[in-house]
């Protein structure tokens, strides 16, 4: 089936780019990724986490998300019932540490963002890279992104929105990338920075996916359908309407499974979203995502590869005027070639239907 292509594939695309971000080329291949665009405090962050099923992203009111976060999510084989240790995060930056406390991870990431970006608000587009192993996860890259904001606040440029808008587009321009693109249902649709993002850089929508959040705050009197079922401004992968934790939740640590139960209730509970089920909830958004994911892989494998083949010609070329190189750089060139041309035989059988094991694993 579909999603157990998607298992397969994923795996190697996420080994890429941890290797090419490791020799400091991370945009020479476009590969699939999920990326959130929007404005601050939309609600991005808080669908990611939703989506990976553990509290571990900075989260509030005000600019919490100041570098891009590229999370990769690593399904692990399931060990015996209650078995302690099967989830953990590791940061490309601190190679080997395992994470077990996921409130210690989104400590290092606030620690990390820091160190690179400042105390005062400060923006960095220089990537924090985290790993996420569980059992109960897809194979899937999640970029989080800061957030459009207008007016310049603690140490922020006085062109930060110019600054974050290039950035944010610099990964969805990407053919490869999936836009999930989140705006919140209390604010009209037709002045959301998601959906304008988006449209410059995905412009016939074939790969956004609309996210409306805040349904739960929504004005008394007014409701989402309209904008659910795409009446207000049609996308063609359609949208998702979400209620994600509030300020409140936050404050109280209220867990992420109490929060789905939550969104569980709030969309049984109202009878205009009774028909639109398949676009209501966080379970539903994973699952659209998850065959989106699919299509688009399947249909860029045959590029994908080619790319892999002509940089492979390219770092021979490369590794063949080093002359003299340093021992670690000619190892991880040697490495790269290794992976690349492993790979790139892995996705021609698999392009051509060859592999048995890869298709049906
Ligand atoms: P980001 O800046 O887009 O990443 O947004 P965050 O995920 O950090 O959320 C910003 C604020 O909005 C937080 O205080 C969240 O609790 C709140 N929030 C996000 N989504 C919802 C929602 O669906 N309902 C409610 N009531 N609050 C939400
Ligand atoms: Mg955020």
């Amino acid at each position: 089936s579909g999603y157990s292509l998607g298992h397969s594939v994923i795996p190697m695309v996420n080994k890429l780019q941890d290797i090419f971000a490791q020799l400091g080329s991370s945009s020479t291949i476009d590969l699939p990724q999920v990326a959130v665009v929007g404005s601050q405090s939309s609600g991005k962050s808080s669908v990611l986490e939703s989506l990976v099923g553990r509290d571990f992203l900075p989260r509030g009111s005000d600019i919490c998300t100041r570098r891009p976060l590229v999370l990769q999510l690593v399904n692990t084989p399931r060990k015996g019932e209650g078995a302690e240790g099967s989830e953990w995060g590791e940061f490309l930056h601190l190679p080997g540490k395992r994470f077990f406390d996921f409130a210690a991870i989104r400590r290092e990431i606030q620690a990390e963002t820091d160190r690179e970006a400042g105390g005062n608000k400060g923006v960095s587009d220089k990537q924090i890279r985290l790993k996420v192993f569980s059992p109960n996860v897809l194979n899937i890259t999640l970029v989080d992104l800061p957030g459009i904001t207008k007016v310049p606040v603690g140490d922020q440029p006085s062109d930060i929105e110019a600054r974050i808008r290039t950035m944010i587009l610099s990964y969805i321009k990407h053919e490869t990338c999936i836009i999930l693109a989140v705006s919140p249902a209390n604010a009209d649709l037709s002045n959301s920075d998601a959906l304008q993002m988006a449209r410059i850089a995905d412009p016939d929508g074939s790969r956004t996916i609309g996210v409306i959040t805040k349904l739960d705050i929504m004005d008394r009197g007014t409701d989402a359908r309209k904008l659910l079922l795409g009446h207000v401004i049609p996308l063609r992968l359609g949208y998702i309407g979400i209620v994600n934790r509030s300020q409140e939740d936050i404050m109280y640590n209220r867990s992420i499974q109490d929060a789905l139960a939550c969104e569980d209730n709030f969309f049984r509970s109202r009878p205009v979203y009774h028909g639109l089920a398949d676009r209501c909830g966080i379970s539903q958004l994973a699952k659209k995502l998850n065959q989106i994911l699919v299509q688009h892989i399947k249909a860029v494998l045959p590029g994908l590869k080619a790319r892999i083949n002509s940089q492979m010609v390219s770092v021979v070329k490369e590794l063949a005027t080093y002359g003299e190189v340093t021992e670690s750089k000619a190892g991880q060139g040697a490495l790269l070639l290794n992976i690349l041309t492993k790979y790139s035989e892995a996705f021609s059988s698999m392009v051509e239907g060859k592999n048995e094991e890869m298709s049906t694993s």
